[in-house]
């Protein structure tokens, strides 16, 4: 297990820092999440201390990820909530501010204030083909 003394959600699964825990494994912490976009706004982190998804080992993804499942059921049962976002902010460009790898439970009801700006565009001829032949290149 990777650790950083420097990390706040590290000091969290070290019990160095408080949280509202909902669910902890061997390998995995939920809990809530102090500035919350809705009430019952969920964490959900790997324990182990990985930056951003590229940099973490697959099982420690694995371990994380089947929690999810329950948990967008409690939270959505829990809040009365019609649907869950599941995010994951990777790298500061997308949004993420702290540095160990964390996805987001955000419970929605119809009209409330979350919004996502979803600029869906167009591939030009034989572009996302290309750029498909790249991707699988780098797997
Ligand atoms: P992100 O922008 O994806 O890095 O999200 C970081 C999230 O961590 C934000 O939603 C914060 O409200 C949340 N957060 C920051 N500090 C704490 C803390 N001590 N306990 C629980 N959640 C926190
Ligand atoms: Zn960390």
């Amino acid at each position: 297990m990777k650790t950083d003394s420097d990390c706040l959600f590290c000091k969290i699964v070290a019990g160095e820092i408080p949280c509202c825990t909902i669910l902890e494994t061997d390998d995995a912490l939920a809990f809530m999440d102090i500035g919350p976009i809705a009430r019952g706004h969920v964490l959900l982190i790997p324990k182990t201390h990985a930056e951003t998804l590229d940099a973490l080992d697959s099982s420690a993804m694995a371990a994380t990820a089947r929690l999810l499942p329950s948990l967008v059921s409690a939270v959505q049962t829990a809040t009365g909530c019609q649907g869950v976002n599941v995010l994951q902010n990777n790298g500061t460009v997308a949004g993420q501010i702290v540095p160990h790898v964390h996805f987001h439970l955000i419970p929605r009801v119809e009209g409330d204030a979350f919004t996502f700006n979803w600029p869906a565009g167009t591939y030009d001829e034989g572009e996302m083909e290309s750029l498909a032949i790249k991707i699988r290149s780098r797997l």
